[in-house]
């Protein structure tokens, strides 16, 4: 297929908002791809090179676009800027600069799809020197024989700006209406296989009964089922109306301990392979799980190898990223693992199966090694004296709370169900000024999405970064934000706006963390706004000292 044809069908996106249009337009598009493309089409229409379980990344900057753009064209990089500052886009830009160049070139080849995934492929695994010249020929290559708009979308793709509303729910839909099938269909190959390339041959080849036969594979992650949050001990036990367990929740990091014979691995609920920063794990497993074949949920959870205390999981999440001297970290910061679910065991998944028996089956698949590889504590009860003296007795060993699970319910990859709670006490939530924005993405593309989130400095009276939003906004919201702040933007940075420090918003977050990348030495964990706060100024915002003095009494 010609590039030109994904063309066609992102000018067709990028002109409606509504959702059924855009599933139709990728639904057709779909249709008429050769089996070959078909993959490809399936994540470049999300703007994606890699698919869901590749943590992969591009990692192209804006400059070394701009000087790419400017090689290929011989447009100066100071005009680049310009015209990119002046639309607000180096999308945009490029297509204004190509056009230009297009009345001096004569002659052009037309651009394949596959031309433009193998090169975009490549970018990420060119290393060592001239790296950056290698990775700027690649994309300059493509540029050459690009039109003016293919070369917009081939900046946005690189660039990851793609924003055409095609998310995870279009895709599904698309195939869904494709090739004649139910979208929950789709969408539960999606939780257990986690690609949508996959999922779309197979629709196409085998359809309903090929996507029905999908099931679990040891080594191939899945979605994480998802809590709900519930407020106070006496609504929790009210929610789960009755019998159910109750569980103490271990903050840390969630592990799938996949097991096939004595091949085991890790994945984090983001289903990256996290085997090899965590090879203690690995040993341990290898030790302590009984079963063959099996994969296991639990919560890993870095301890202070003096006190063995928890640590705050910011410890832990350097485990995570660590490439080198991953020993040593190890040693600093040494895990437990708390196992709470099984989900697959010799040869059988067990979704289906309710709560009370997967973890009848965990118990069996597992001999217990101390606190290092342990069971979940578990009460199960309706009694809300009993429940109460779990949730203190969990809160005094310094863990976050407690779960709460419904005994009979299935476990559903990638859902936030109506079956499982979890309780903690709240933060005290923060008042903090809006100093940045960036555009939203998909259907909210025509909205300020993200928000970068200031503290009052006292000594200097400005307001400096302590993290960015993008969770706890209806589209209204977004509306009314985007209505206000856009006439408080003062500086277009093309990825990112500077915005007047006016607007405050109640943040609610789970946790303060020290941060050497912000100015403010602070970051806020999964914030969320909880309110628009306009009848406070930026003068009633929060201090950095407050968030220093939260920060060291959550330690306590
Ligand atoms: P949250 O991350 O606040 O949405 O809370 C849910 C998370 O708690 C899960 O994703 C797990 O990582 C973690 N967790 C800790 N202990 C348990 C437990 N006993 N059962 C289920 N999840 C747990």
């Amino acid at each position: 297929m010609k590039y030109g044809k994904l063309v066609d069908s992102y000018r067709k996106l990028s002109s409606t908002n509504k959702k059924l249009e855009k599933t139709d337009i990728v639904s057709k598009l779909l249709k008429s791809a050769s089996d070959e493309d078909l993959e490809v089409l399936v994540l470049l229409s999300r703007g994606r090179i890699f698919p869901e379980w590749d943590v992969t990344e591009l990692g192209v900057a804006d400059s070394i676009m701009i000087k790419t753009l400017a090689k290929t064209s011989g447009v100066p990089e100071s005009e680049i800027k310009s015209i990119s500052r002046k639309k607000g886009d180096l999308g945009d830009a490029a297509e204004e600069i190509l056009e230009k160049k297009r009345q001096t070139t004569l002659h052009k080849k037309s651009l394949s799809l596959s031309a433009v995934y193998s090169n975009l492929r490549k970018i990420p695994s060119i290393g060592g020197s001239g790296s950056v010249e290698k990775r700027m020929a690649l994309i300059s290559e493509l540029l050459s024989s690009a039109t003016p708009e293919e070369g917009k979308y081939i900046t946005r793709t690189v660039l990851q700006t793609l924003r055409l509303g095609v998310g995870e729910g279009t895709i599904r839909d698309a195939i869904a209406k494709a090739y004649g099938l139910e979208a929950s269909l789709v969408e539960r190959a999606h939780n257990i296989r986690n690609d949508f390339g996959e999922i779309v041959k197979i629709a196409r080849k085998a359809g309903e009964t090929g996507l029905k036969k999908l099931s679990l594979e040891v080594g191939r992650p899945l979605k994480p089922m998802l809590a709900q949050k519930t407020e106070g001990i006496e609504k929790a036990v009210e929610d789960m109306g009755g019998l159910a367990a109750w569980e103490i929740k271990y903050d840390g990091m969630r592990v799938q301990i996949h097991k096939k014979g004595s091949d085991i691995r890790v994945f984090t609920r983001r289903l990256d392979d996290v085997t090899k920063q965590f090879y203690d794990i690995v040993e341990i497993s290898s030790k302590s799980i009984v079963a063959k074949d099996c994969i296991l949920e639990g919560e890993a959870v870095g301890v202070d190898p003096k006190t063995g205390k928890p640590l705050p999981f910011q410890q832990l999440s350097r485990r995570i990223k660590r490439k080198y001297d991953i020993e040593e970290l190890s040693k600093e910061i040494p895990v437990t693992v708390n196992l709470f679910d099984i989900l697959y065991l010799d040869g059988k998944s067990l979704l289906d199966s309710p709560f009370e028996e997967r973890r009848k089956l965990l118990v069996k698949s597992v001999k217990p090694n101390g606190a290092k590889f342990a069971l979940a504590e578990q009460v199960i009860s309706g009694d809300k004296k009993k429940i109460t003296r779990f949730y203190d007795h969990a809160l005094s060993m310094g863990h976050e709370g407690l779960m709460a699970k419904n005994l009979s319910a299935k476990y559903t990859p990638g859902s936030r169900v109506k079956h499982m709670y979890k309780l903690k006490p709240e933060m005290e939530t923060l008042d903090l000024v809006v100093i940045g924005a960036i555009w939203g993405e998909g259907r909210r593309a025509n909205w300020l999405g993200s928000f970068i989130l200031g503290a009052r400095d006292v000594d200097t009276s400005e307001f400096v970064e302590v993290g960015k939003v993008a969770t706890g906004l209806s589209d209204e919201n977004l509306k009314n934000l985007t209505k206000i702040l856009k006439p408080l933007i003062t500086k277009d940075n093309i990825s990112t706006l500077d915005v007047k420090p006016k607007l405050v918003v109640e943040v609610g977050y789970e946790e303060i963390q020290k941060s050497p990348t912000y100015r403010s030495g602070f970051a806020l964990r999964f914030p969320r706004v909880k309110q628009i706060r306009d009848d406070k100024g930026p003068e009633d915002a929060d201090s950095i000292e407050r968030l220093a003095r939260l920060y060291e009494m959550q330690r306590k």
